[in-house]
């Protein structure tokens, strides 16, 4: 017997028809001993939902003066699925409770709409288990010193899934979702992108911060934190597919490199069209521009992402980074308004229609020639090359964003990740 959480997804999650679904598979569990904590998000598109209507009553940009009030307002979706599947469990003959993130109470800081999570205190919910209990506990949402709703950014309900995990040592937290596992890069893009068995905890996170949607980031680096073991699945197989069967499905997140890992060199490709370009022309070669620039910037809680600065000719350089697509705007204006005048730069421009493409893989530590391999691969597809950013285990790069699918195609090719490994 061993405590097991199961988190399910808004698709998951999106019909009374599919919540009896996910209460027959979560029942499958617990018959089978095992003491289940389940965390559910919001039906699909009620998030969505939820804040349009919010939008439609405030269409002013930015949503800071009344944030606490969207949390109260996005954490109703998450009541709204848990009490629905407690029900279902019910109907299903198993006693079963759920608990809005106040109730447990998951303890987060005040960061309205980004809060993170600080503690769970798991004496009720262990109680719960205790006396045979399935316990339903809410995604997305938590509670701040001054008794305040709060919630964890979109796609949050990973991030409390893995945390309850983590503060109930939970043998295994397993994701439920609308694709079977991990890819070796979006099917959508490339048909031939596989299924990884394994991936290791690190190339995951930089999968997920790269642009690989299926977790929420900050859920793997929790993971990480935390040593939770992650494993992410389909929640739509037959509910009543074999336990061993499904316990061995999907993907799992592993800390050990271990002798059965895939050997690939590269396990993924990452892409994301979310960031813009901007560059700050003919700046002034001296010590301390970088820091006005994107000093400026991060003092406005913008997020660089690449950066490049050019060597300087006649003691003039050019200076160019990346910022998240929604932030373009913001950033513009505060360069323009500030930094423009005070550096003596010439010009800011910038170019939105761009996309960052990144290949990862932990055996590009011990491998030469892995990044030279991919400027190969799109050099000879024609496709130019505007900046560059490496890690130890990832080589990311900026082009144009009509070139994204080709770009993702032709590596996904030359780096055989539509072949299984030997
Ligand atoms: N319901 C929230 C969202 O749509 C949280 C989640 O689904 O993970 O972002
Ligand atoms: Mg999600």
């Amino acid at each position: 017997m061993a405590l097991i959480v199961h988190k399910y997804g808004g698709t998951s999650m999106g019909s009374t028809e599919r919540i009896r679904n996910v209460a027959k598979r979560v029942a499958k569990w617990a018959r089978a001993g095992h003491q289940m904590v389940v965390v559910p998000s919001a039906m699909s598109g009620e998030t969505n939902r939820l804040l349009g209507l919010a939008k439609e009553l405030s269409p002013s940009k930015s949503t800071d003066a009344y944030s606490r009030e969207l949390d109260m307002l996005a954490a109703t979706g998450e009541q709204v699925s848990s009490a629905l599947l407690a029900i279902a469990l019910q109907a299903e003959g198993m006693n079963s409770v759920s608990y809005a993130g106040w109730q447990v109470p998951i303890r987060t800081n005040s960061a309205h709409t980004k809060a993170r999570i600080e503690s769970i205190d798991d004496t009720r919910v262990r109680a719960d288990l205790d006396a045979g209990k399935v316990v339903i506990v809410t995604g997305f949402q938590g509670l701040d010193e001054l008794g305040n709703i709060t919630t964890l950014g979109r796609g949050g309900s990973d991030t409390s899934a893995v945390a309850v995990a983590a503060a109930m040592k939970a043998k295994e937290c397993l994701i439920f979702t609308d694709v079977d596992g991990v890819y070796t890069t979006d099917p959508r893009v490339v048909p031939e992108a596989r299924r990884l068995q394994k991936v290791s905890f690190e190339e995951m996170l930089e999968m997920a911060s790269m642009g690989s949607k299926v977790l929420q980031i900050r859920a793997v680096e929790f993971a990480g934190k935390y040593k939770v073991k992650l494993r992410v699945l389909s929640s739509f197989t037959p509910w009543d597919i074999d336990i061993n069967t499904e316990a061995d499905s999907g993907t799992l997140i592993t800390f050990e490199e271990d002798e059965h890992m895939e050997q690939a060199i590269v396990s993924g490709i990452a892409f994301t069209r979310d960031e813009a370009k901007i560059s700050v022309l003919g700046v002034p070669d001296k010590p301390g521009i970088a820091y006005q620039i994107l000093g400026a910037v991060a003092e406005a809680n913008i997020e660089v992402d690449v950066i490049i600065q050019n060597i300087s000719k006649e003691g003039k350089t050019d200076f160019s980074f990346t910022v998240n697509r929604g932030d373009y705007a913001k950033a513009m204006e505060l360069l323009k308004e500030k930094v423009l005048s005070t550096l003596g730069a010439q010009e800011v421009i910038g170019d939105t229609k761009i996309c960052k493409v990144t290949i990862v893989g932990i055996g590009m530590r011990s491998h030469v020639g892995v990044a030279s391999k991919m400027f190969r691969v799109l050099s000879e597809e024609g496709i130019n090359i505007q900046m560059i950013s490496t890690s130890e285990i990832k080589t990311s790069v900026v082009i144009d964003e009509k070139y994204m699918e080709l770009a993702v195609r032709s590596l996904h090719k030359a780096f055989d990740l539509d072949q299984s490994p030997a």
